[in-house]
């Protein structure tokens, strides 16, 4: 059964399948902005789309190619650039890093490729100035470039935003621009590549109008055309991509290619907190570090992450996590269980849930169903597969943290305070008596951990 999957565009499932004849499956998916650490929420859809890129793996063995990008020059990585007055390259290649250990982590596989916009200015300069040639963008006097929406009648299909509010520039007007806040809001024409400004600092490249640098949008087009060409098979993102930023980057590759630039498109659904999108701006998020130091472990994260339909939103709790800690330890004292010589291949139809739609709670329910039935005959393999399906890696379960006692955290405050108040005796003291309770006070910069006392 081939992979059926929503696509955003038609509003339908349709089937996965390359559509050139190389047989290659060409799969972009919009990448992280790195400014900062990502949040759980931007993880949701970075492990959703590892779930499709592992099901294509599947459904077509060394035939996919998967592109992620990485946008590396923005509104947001220059302002943290110049707030930290450090070179806009040592931000990015910071949390390009750790973006990378957190996906390790919660064992997302790495792209085939991982293009940076900064890695790719001239393909966007020439992308923009075929644009320019074809009459689809026009220069303004403060040496920018902007898309002209009116040049191209099929704006709007992904998002189906209204002719009435293009032409008043409200859809634009109305909705926060995530990425890079356009200059010029005139209608709903975008910006391709943005005129030198004094806040740009010293990130700017040379270009036929003058100094400057790319828009958010047209790293996108470049990047895809550049490492996947014209067209591609599916193209993914968060639902909020879908608009402007897939709407532009249609309008974009279309008016400069001349053919289809997706013949998917799929997009999931937001991680919330109480009932509000996860995001850096309303500051209700979650990092795995600050799971991680609660004792979390990413696997368990991961697995809550897939608990819930992909194209639905998820609230995220604290509880969900201590669930899923519950379910791997299931699934790893099944695992133990096997025998080898077992045949039976009872996650059949949990895999054939994953392949429609990324049925992800289906598929749960028939596993665990298998996993009460007992591991009597059972195949390792069949249970292999569809643990690589979901990427869940049991070999390695996490130790329980230990519960810090009241008394323990009460006195390692008062250390921490006297400590602040550079009372060095009083400290020590207090270091003495959390350790004769049995527990290490560790100090940092900016905080303290408490680990049980080596033996
Ligand atoms: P950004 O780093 O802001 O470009 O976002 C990276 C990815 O995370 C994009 O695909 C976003 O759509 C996605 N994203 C952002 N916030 C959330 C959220 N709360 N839940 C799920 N995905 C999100
Ligand atoms: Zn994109």
């Amino acid at each position: 059964m081939p992979i059926q999957l929503h696509d955003s565009l038609s509003r339908t499932s349709r089937p996965l399948a390359p559509a050139q004849a190389d047989g290659i499956y060409r799969f972009y998916n919009c990448g992280p902005t790195v400014y900062a650490a990502a949040h759980i929420g931007n993880f949701r859809t970075f492990v959703v789309n590892d779930l499709l890129r592992r099901l294509l793996d599947l459904e077509f063995p060394g035939k996919v190619k998967h592109v992620r990008n990485l946008t590396d020059v923005d509104d947001k990585t220059i302002r943290r650039s110049r707030e930290e007055g450090r070179p806009l390259a040592a931000v990015t290649k910071e949390w390009t890093d750790k973006f990378h250990a957190d996906c390790a982590a919660l064992n997302c596989l790495p792209p085939h490729v991982e293009p940076s916009a900064t890695g790719h200015i001239p393909e966007q300069i020439d992308m923009i100035a075929a644009l320019e040639k074809r009459g689809h963008a026009y220069r303004t006097d403060d040496g920018s470039v902007y898309f002209k929406v009116s040049s191209f009648p099929g704006y709007g299909a992904l998002s189906r935003v209204k002719e009435r509010e293009l032409r008043v520039g409200s859809a634009l007007a109305g909705k926060p621009q995530t990425h890079d806040a356009d200059e010029k809001e005139d209608g709903s024409d975008f910006a391709l590549w943005k005129g030198h400004k004094p806040d740009d600092g010293d990130n700017f490249w040379p270009s036929p109008w003058g100094q400057g640098r790319p828009g958010w949008h047209i790293e996108c087009s470049a990047m895809s055309k550049k490492h996947l060409g014209d067209t591609i098979d599916l193209h993914t993102g968060g639902v909020d991509l879908l608009f402007p930023h897939h709407e532009n980057e249609i309008a974009q590759s279309q008016c400069c290619n001349g053919t289809t630039f997706a013949h998917h498109w799929y997009h999931s659904e937001h991680l919330l907190v109480d009932g509000k999108k996860m995001s850096k701006s309303l500051g209700n998020l979650y990092t795995l570090d600050q799971l991680k130091e609660m004792g979390h472990s990413p696997a368990a994260l991961r697995y809550a992450l897939l608990a819930g339909h992909p194209r639905k939103q998820l609230n995220f709790t604290l509880d969900s996590l201590h669930a899923a800690e519950k379910a791997l330890a299931q699934l790893r004292t099944f695992r133990a269980a096997l025998q080898p010589g077992g045949t039976a291949d009872p996650f059949a139809p949990a895999l054939a849930a994953l392949q429609d739609d990324l049925n992800t709670p289906n598929a749960l329910g028939i596993i665990f169903t298998a996993l009460h039935a007992g591991p009597a005959n059972v195949s390792p393999a069949a249970f292999d597969r569809i643990l690589f399906a979901l990427g869940l890696d049991l070999s390695e379960p996490v130790a329980p943290k230990a519960d810090v006692p009241a008394e323990v955290t009460a006195l390692a405050e008062q250390r921490w305070a006297v400590k602040a108040a550079k009372n060095w005796a009083e400290a020590d003291r207090l270091r003495g008596a959390i350790a004769a309770l049995g527990w290490t006070m560790l100090d940092r910069k900016d905080g303290y951990s408490l680990e049980p006392a080596k033996k």
